[in-house]
């Protein structure tokens, strides 16, 4: 063995006389012949989640922007990203990009599409793609689409949403409820026609229609008792026996009452009863009296939506999901992604999968499918090499729920992959970490063989992952190290390889804060609305103190993200376990064309031994974090210490 090692260092040895540059590898050994498997194009995988508008601001108005990541490519390339995931960039109602105005365009606080086209040039040159994030579940309530389906009964767009007229009613096993498209405004703007007969006294009929007639000042002749009241009471005109009339030009957003005498309510006051207090243009209201009437309303109609989110999100609808493609909402929208995906988008993250057919997931999964299909077809089209990359948030109960997105989509967040490490770390015990990662792959590889586990610790919707490992550097380093040796393709989110803490206890603010990046410069939280842990943005968690600090956790980030650049096996290797005879070891084997690597882990918070029976070379050390030591085939392992070694 040692031998073929000699004599293969020498021919690359001589090769590299050539053609190399010093591949960037970390750890400690007097032969470096073995490092020349290395590869010195980037190979990591890496993906880096951000936020917009916290990331980076360019121009100092308090909103990260698309010019502020253009700006830091360098720090996104040191953590070996080969992919940008973006928080929502369209024109949105709030700060976060969720609820969608224009899937066409781009936020006027976060940047221009040229500049989008610039960051993905300059990001493509760096092999970095973009990744947008497209939320099909959902538009904002101030969406064109939504706000014409509302005012045109006859619009298209009515087929866009989730209408009911019967508020109450469930949609079958969906999370979220019906909203009155009306919200707080139950009155009317404009002309209207009111119509009194009083012929049998207990039970006065009030017709109202709409009408073009010029409006109509009081009735001045006090003989008449009859008031309509909106902001004052206006006596009405007798225009028959038992019936009086008006045209008053309302502008309220409450309704109207009636009243048979101007000064006094009580029994004076008429009104709707309860749960029929819409008007029906042109058919009678029967009105009651006192305590029994209430205000008589035009709420726009009963018409209610439904939204999964809140409020400011109503659920779009593509139609039955077998035919979802031929749905002109479908077709509008993937008309928005077509335009990204023709300026040079990489890949797109969708947001909520799982509610686009109310968790029916052979639904969800078809619907996918259909989109997916498209947009790979574009991407094609567009010269995209490969398959165009896309990742589900279909974030269900289990592994097991989730694994059928795989039918529809090529990748998909994997959040079971986080609850086990950090369960593990939690109890110190790494020796089933590799069987229950390798469990999940062949769960998604049984619903799709080229399956990409999009594997993480935590996103903008969830509590940070220094937070949930109780804010201890030495575990926040061990979860990067396992992370970046998995198998699969890692998402790091914005600041977690700073060691940011958060808990979304005080709002979501507090687990999307600003990058820090100099030791005494400000951050952007406008967007945040000011809601930043001002207590954690210290001088020493700035990117700039942790770049000169070999003991900080972005150094942990970096060097194993360069060890996964570098290192085949570790990029697109695929994993084997490896018997661990200590519990709190984890050990597997990573392989791919030829070259394997050890990768050995210690999830205890003590100094751990373990036989490895395998015959490493202990100078053949790819990275570590924390002590590491070889005698003979048994590695001993500081506590949360990592380790990869060539084999
Ligand atoms: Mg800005």
């Amino acid at each position: 063995m040692k031998r073929f090692h000699l004599l293969a260092g020498l021919a690359l040895a001589a090769i590299c006389l050539f053609s190399c540059e010093k591949p960037p590898v970390v750890g400690g050994d007097t032969d470096q012949n073995w490092r020349l498997q290395a590869s010195t194009t980037k190979l990591s995988g890496i993906t880096y989640q951000l936020n917009v508008y916290s990331f980076a601001d360019s121009d100092g108005d308090g909103w990260g922007d698309l010019k502020g990541i253009t700006r830091h490519l360098d720090y996104l390339d040191s953590l070996g990203a080969t992919a940008l995931w973006l928080s929502p960039i369209h024109d949105a109602m709030s700060y976060h990009g969720y609820n969608v105005n224009d899937y066409n365009s781009v936020n006027p606080k976060l940047g221009t599409e040229a500049d989008l086209k610039d960051l993905i040039d300059k990001a493509k040159a760096k092999n970095i793609g973009i990744y947008l994030d497209f939320v099909l579940n959902h538009s904002g309530k101030d969406n064109a689409w939504f706000k014409t389906a509302v005012s045109d009964p006859n619009s298209k767009y009515r087929d866009y949403y989730v209408f009911s007229d019967k508020p109450g009613e469930s949609v079958t096993g969906g999370m979220g409820s019906w909203y009155s498209v009306s919200g707080g405004d139950l009155g009317y703007h404009g002309l209207l026609h009111f119509k009194l007969d009083v012929s049998t006294a207990s039970q006065p009929k009030l017709t109202v229609t709409q009408t073009t007639e010029a409006a109509q000042s009081g009735n001045t002749d006090t003989s008449v008792k009859w008031f309509i009241y909106e902001n004052n009471a206006i006596r009405m005109y007798k225009t028959g026996n038992n019936v009086y009339e008006i045209t008053l030009n309302i502008n309220n957003d409450w309704g109207v009452l009636v009243k048979d005498d101007a000064s006094q309510w009580g029994d004076h006051k008429w009104g709707a009863k309860a749960g029929d207090q819409v008007v029906e243009f042109g058919k009678p209201k029967t009105l009651v009296k006192g305590d029994a009437a209430n205000d008589i309303t035009f709420g726009g109609s009963n018409l209610k939506y439904w939204a999964s989110f809140d409020s400011s999100m109503p659920d779009l609808y593509y139609g039955p999901y077998a035919t979802a493609s031929q749905s002109a909402a479908f077709k509008d929208m993937v008309a928005a992604a077509d335009k990204w995906i023709r300026m040079g988008v990489a890949g797109l993250r969708l947001d909520a999968v799982i509610w686009i057919y109310q968790n029916n997931t052979a639904a969800n999964v078809a619907f996918l499918k259909q989109w997916y299909d498209h947009c790979n077809t574009i991407w094609k089209a567009n010269g995209g090499s490969g398959d165009f990359y896309m990742v589900g948030e279909a974030w269900c109960d289990n592994a097991e729920k989730m694994a059928p997105y795989y039918e529809g989509l090529p990748s998909n967040f994997n959040f079971y992959y986080w609850y086990t490490l950090k369960d593990r770390i939690a109890k110190g015990k790494g020796n089933d970490f590799a069987q229950t990662v390798t469990y999940f792959q062949n769960l998604f590889r049984s619903y799709r063989s080229d399956f990409i586990d999009a594997i993480k610790l935590t996103n903008h919707d969830e509590d940070r992952a220094a937070s949930d490992l109780g804010k201890s550097l030495e575990k926040e380093k061990l979860a990067a190290a396992v992370l970046l040796t998995s198998p699969g393709k890692p998402f790091i989110y914005q600041g977690e390889e700073l060691g940011y803490w958060g808990t979304k206890a005080g709002g979501d603010e507090y687990v999307r804060t600003p990058i820090k990046w100099t030791r005494t410069g400000s951050v952007p939280s406008t967007a945040l609305s000011g809601k930043v842990d001002n207590a954690m943005l210290s001088a020493e968690i700035s990117v700039e103190a942790q770049e000169k600090d070999p003991a900080s956790v972005l150094r942990v980030y970096r060097d194993f993200a360069k060890a996964r650049s570098a290192w085949k096996a570790l990029a697109k290797g695929t994993m084997e376990e490896v018997t661990s005879p200590n519990p709190a070891v984890a050990l597997w084997k990573m392989s791919y064309e030829g070259q394997t690597v050890l990768v050995v882990h210690n999830f205890g918070g003590g100094v751990a031994s373990a036989n490895v029976n395998i015959d490493v070379n202990p100078n053949k050390l790819i990275v570590s974090n924390g002590a590491v030591s070889f005698s003979g085939s048994t590695i001993t392992l500081g506590a949360y210490a990592s380790a990869v070694y060539l084999l």
